[in-house]
């Protein structure tokens, strides 16, 4: 409530440097970093040199493409941080922008989306889901539905950040589950903000499998590049 009442009265400002004017400046878009080619046709990663799959399909064997728009350094870091953990809601139409873009170029597509769910504590303490929102505004851009039913969190998780793969798999694993009618088979792209191994959209993109869903696509505003 307060936050809307703020972003009525208050100018945009941007997410990566503070500048008033707009919701992500001129300037911080030029310095974005872009992921480089040669990416893993599978997971999206910075690789040496093309390849169908870094290695990944062993881990990632439910998701069958993971993309992410830019490299979580410099603004967009910031940005994330502030749309996350600050409210700082405006954020999700241009954050949701360079994600659609990234997902234009390389032809993905999908008949659904879906976020990732946050668990409903910290939904309650966070007062919005991040990733519903860009969710929202990405569907809005491409064209993409909801289906009805809902992907929700069935366990709370400890927070993914500071562990190594193995432990984010074995933390979110089993974590999520479908609620809903049976998918039919269409394709589903599966929302969040961050991906760093892939292992949150990996569990979420298992849940929508088991819900009888075709292929899914996971795609993240930002990697974390190790
Ligand atoms: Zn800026
Ligand atoms: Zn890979």
């Amino acid at each position: 409530m307060l936050s809307s009442l703020i972003d009525l009265i208050l100018p945009p400002r941007c997410g990566g440097c503070l500048t008033v004017g707009a919701w992500l400046c001129d300037g911080c878009c030029t310095r974005i970093r872009r992921l480089q080619e040669p990416l893993c046709r599978r997971c999206g990663a910075e690789v040496e040199s093309a390849r169908p799959d870094c290695g990944c399909r062993r881990r990632l064997r439910s998701l069958a493409r993971l993309r992410s728009a830019v490299a979580y350094e410099g603004p967009i870091e910031h940005a994330l941080q502030r749309f996350k953990y600050k409210g700082w809601r405006k954020l999700a139409g241009p954050l949701a922008l360079l994600l659609a873009e990234r997902l234009v170029v390389e032809g993905l597509a999908a008949s659904w989306a879906v976020a990732v769910p946050l668990h409903p504590e910290r939904a309650r303490s966070r007062g919005f889901n991040q990733s519903e929102l860009l969710t929202s505004e990405l569907g809005a851009r491409m064209g993409l539905r909801r289906p009805h039913g809902r992907l929700v969190r069935i366990r709370a998780t400890p927070p993914q950040v500071g562990h190594d793969r193995l432990w984010r798999q074995n933390n979110v694993r089993g974590a999520f589950n479908w609620q809903g009618p049976h998918l039919a088979g269409r394709s589903i792209l599966i929302v969040d903000d961050v991906a760093t191994t892939g292992a949150t959209l990996e569990a979420c993109a298992a849940a929508l499998r088991a819900g009888g869903s075709g292929p899914v696509i996971g795609a993240a505003v930002a990697r974390v590049t190790v």
